[in-house]
Formats: C-alpha cells, sequence, structure tokens
C-alpha cells in the first residue's frame, strides 16, 4: 500500500465512529493505520489503531480472536532476526562509532529513572520483602521468576505459550497453563502478596478483564506491579507507526501513565505508585536499526534500496540525526515524555 493510499485511508477512518472505550464507554476515534505486520510482510493485513482522548487510552479497532492472536507470535525470534540482519549489507551503518558511544553515554547520564526490569530493590520499595509469594502472570521463560527467586520469593508463573513454559520448568518453576484473562484453575483459588505483569497487558485480548483477575489474585496487603510501553513518551510520538514498542499487532493495547492509573481505577484499586523505565535503550544502535527496519517494511522502498544501493546507509544516518534530536528534546524532559515505559503499583481498596 502507498503512502498516499494509507494517507486516505486514515481521513476517511476518521470519519467513521470508533468501537466504545472500554474504561468510559464512550466512542473511540480512528487515529492512524499501521499498514501490515512489519514481522509477517506476507500477511496482506493492514491494522487501524483507535483513541480515546479521555482516558489516553487506544487499541487495536478489530480485536482478535485468540488463534489470530497467537498467529501473531509466529515468527522468527528477536535474535534469529537480527543474525540475519547483521549479515546483510545493514551490518557495516551498524557499527557502533565513536559518536554512538557518546549518545548513549549522554543518555545513560540523564536516566534517572528506575533500574529496567523488576529486582528485589524494587520490590522492597513497594513493600514486599523476600520471602513474599509472588505471582508473574505472563512470566514468559522464566527471567523474573529465576531472579526473584534468587533473592527469597515463593515464585508462581502463568505463562499461555508452551516452548516458553517449558524453558521456565526446565530451571525448577512452579507455572501453570493460563493467562491472565483466563486464570489457571490451580491459582484461582489461592491469594498472593505480590502480582507482576511485565509488558503483558499491551498484549491482552480483553485487558479490563486481565486486570481485574489479576486483582482478584491479591491477598489483603497484596500489591499489583503492571508495567506497559509508555505510549506518551517523545520517542513513540516522533516514530509514531514505526515505533519499536507498538508492535501491532502482538500488542493490542497502547497506555499511557494515565489510562493505566484508569484500568487499574476500574479494577477496584487504587495506584499508590506511578514510575518510569527505559531512556538509555532508546539511543542505542540496535533500536535505531529496527526501526529503520520497520519504516523499510512499511514504505516498501525495497525499490528504492534496489535504485540507491546507498539508501539503507543514509536511512540509518537519518536515524542517528533522528536520535540526537530526540536526546535533545528529552533529556530533561519530565519522566513522562522522557522513559519507553511506565509502571504502577496498586493495591484493592
Ligand atoms: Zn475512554
Amino acid at each position: 500500500m502507498s503512502s498516499l493510499e494509507l494517507l486516505a485511508d486514515v481521513a476517511e477512518l476518521s470519519e467513521k465512529i470508533g468501537p466504545a472505550c472500554p474504561l468510559c464507554d464512550e466512542a473511540m476515534t480512528f487515529r492512524t493505520v499501521v499498514p501490515r505486520d512489519w514481522r509477517r510482510v506476507a500477511v496482506a493485513e493492514s491494522y487501524p489503531l483507535v483513541w480515546c482522548g479521555r482516558c489516553d487510552y487506544g487499541e487495536l479497532a478489530d480485536r482478535p480472536t485468540p488463534e489470530q492472536a497467537a498467529a501473531a507470535y509466529d515468527v522468527d525470534n528477536y535474535y534469529t532476526h537480527r543474525r540475519a540482519f547483521d549479515a546483510s549489507k545493514h551490518s557495516t551503518e551498524e557499527r557502533v562509532s565513536f559518536f554512538d558511544r557518546l549518545r548513549t553515554a549522554i543518555a545513560w547520564r540523564c536516566e534517572q529513572g528506575v533500574t529496567t526490569g523488576l529486582d528485589e530493590a524494587a520490590l522492597c520499595r513497594y513493600g514486599v520483602a523476600p520471602g513474599a509469594t509472588v505471582c508473574d502472570i505472563g512470566c514468559g521463560n522464566g527471567g523474573l521468576l529465576t531472579r526473584l527467586a534468587g533473592h527469597g520469593y515463593a515464585m508462581t508463573g502463568i505463562e499461555p505459550d508452551p516452548a516458553a513454559r517449558q524453558v521456565a520448568q526446565s530451571h525448577g518453576h512452579m507455572v501453570h497453563i493460563g493467562s491472565a484473562e483466563s486464570l489457571p484453575f490451580e491459582v484461582r483459588s489461592q491469594c498472593f502478596d505480590a502480582v507482576t505483569m511485565m509488558h503483558v497487558l499491551e498484549h491482552c485480548i480483553e485487558p479490563t478483564t486481565a486486570v481485574r483477575n489479576a486483582a482478584s489474585l491479591l491477598n489483603d496487603r497484596g500489591v499489583l506491579i503492571v508495567e506497559t510501553p509508555n505510549n506518551a513518551c517523545e520517542g513513540a510520538r516522533r516514530a509514531g507507526i514505526t515505533w519499536r514498542w507498538l508492535d501491532v499487532p502482538r500488542h493490542l493495547n497502547f497506555f499511557t501513565p494515565k489510562s493505566l492509573r484508569r484500568i487499574c481505577d476500574e479494577a477496584g484499586l487504587a495506584v499508590l505508585v506511578t514510575e518510569f523505565t527505559g531512556y538509555t535503550r532508546q539511543f542505542k544502535n540496535d533500536w535505531l536499526a529496527e526501526e529503520c527496519e520497520i519504516r523499510r517494511r512499511f514504505a516498501d522502498t525495497a525499490a528504492d534500496s534496489a535504485a540507491d544501493p546507498d539508501h539503507a546507509a543514509k536511512s540509518f544516518r537519518a536515524a542517528r540525526r533522528a536520535a540526537w534530536r530526540l536526546l535533545g528534546a528529552t533529556w530533561a524532559a519530565r519522566a513522562e515524555r522522557k522513559y519507553d515505559s511506565v509502571r504502577v503499583v496498586a493495591v484493592r481498596r
């Protein structure tokens, strides 16, 4: 699809009334169209996104079935992709230069967010001390289970993907089959000191059910910790549909600090803490290279690349310049505009 056709699509869509916002029930408005799944370019499908200005919340207009959602993960994993990508003609441009190192060093000096990932220090700050019971919903291959179990937390995992679950179980973790929307039977009757959903809520077909279910697993003094990409950050605004963490259609829901707090509120929770994570990584070459690749696949510039052998080098140089501009615009910005992720800590009201 050409960019002109895409613009016509957006103009046409913006006239249409969108589906009701799951947080306030008002009609959402069409905001943009993602032209294709950049990880599965053979799939001929585009993805309209709708937005609720009241709640600052977005989602895919057409909700996938569980089967369709599962199919979106049937892609080469990230590292496989990177190997193929590095071997291509992009490799020279990706070499880390002195100025690349300088850019990330400056960003690192200006990063004052919470350490990326969730650790013992963060849990203690939220009042969850070693020895506490923690349920990690969407635990993947069990990275968080391993890290926190090492500090004396009693960990339980929930994961729908059989391959990821197997890896986690091979490390000796208790991992149940299920998801936030459909809690495993064995876990439903239990209560935990903390429930974590780290970069999970944006993948859920029914996010409001997911948060309500997670809240139902908390004991009287239990805390829910939810982290998602921060769609209010400047990097997201500038990159638009090519933002690395938009990742449609694996991501179905798009939060900002306001909407993440709102969905917790809607589930009967009181948000105690809002924190931000992830700054330096937005300035690293792998981040820039992936956004270049997403842009190339959306724009269908295969023809340009063939006509101009320097096309890839030019687009990476442009990405480097954009990264410096982003650094200039955000190094002293308030956290909501600066960090790529937002985390809330909430308790039952
Ligand atoms: Zn709303």
